[in-house]
């Protein structure tokens, strides 16, 4: 079975039970979560958030991009949510390369120009929330008087650890 027909399969019986029709667009929690990728971070699980409750913006790195402000502009504008929570986490693939060395291998690969992308990779976990926590604080799009609080997730333990 290719991975598309499982879904169909899955989707059959979460569909055959659902009862969440009448939930609203706005977030019921009023918070915007902005995590990475990983495929093994489960954030609905490791926050306690049911359908409904919560924006999740998920990127590579889970970093405060262009793109990642565009949605926290809408979520905030538009769907009421106050409180931006931004997680990393531990072995995250953003640490294990250069922009120079993504450039390259696109390059190689496809031969394609990769230059004017910065894919936002970091040396540093920590201060890589501590910077994506700053640049949304400063961002003149995000409300003054949000919350935005800075976590690492640990992909060993699935403890959150916050970032001061
Ligand atoms: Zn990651």
């Amino acid at each position: 079975m290719s991975v598309v027909d499982e879904f169909r399969k899955a989707n059959d019986a979460y569909a055959s039970s659902f009862q969440k029709g009448h939930l609203l667009m706005p977030p019921a929690r009023h918070v915007a979560v902005l995590t990475c990728m990983d495929a093994r971070l489960h954030p609905a699980r490791f926050l306690g958030l049911d359908e409904g409750d919560a924006h999740v913006i998920r990127n590579a790195g889970g970093r405060a991009s262009e793109d990642a402000i565009r949605s926290l502009v809408i979520s905030q504008q538009l769907l009421g949510t106050t409180t931006v929570v931004v997680i990393h986490h531990t072995d995250c693939g953003m640490l294990t390369f250069s922009n120079d060395d993504l450039r390259s291998k696109i390059k190689q690969d496809l031969h394609a120009n990769a230059d004017h992308i910065d894919f936002l990779p970091f040396k540093d976990l920590e201060q890589s929330v501590r910077d994506d926590v700053a640049t949304i604080k400063s961002s003149p799009l995000i409300l003054n008087n949000v919350e935005v609080s800075g976590f690492i997730y640990d992909v060993k333990s699935g403890k959150l650890i916050q970032v001061e």
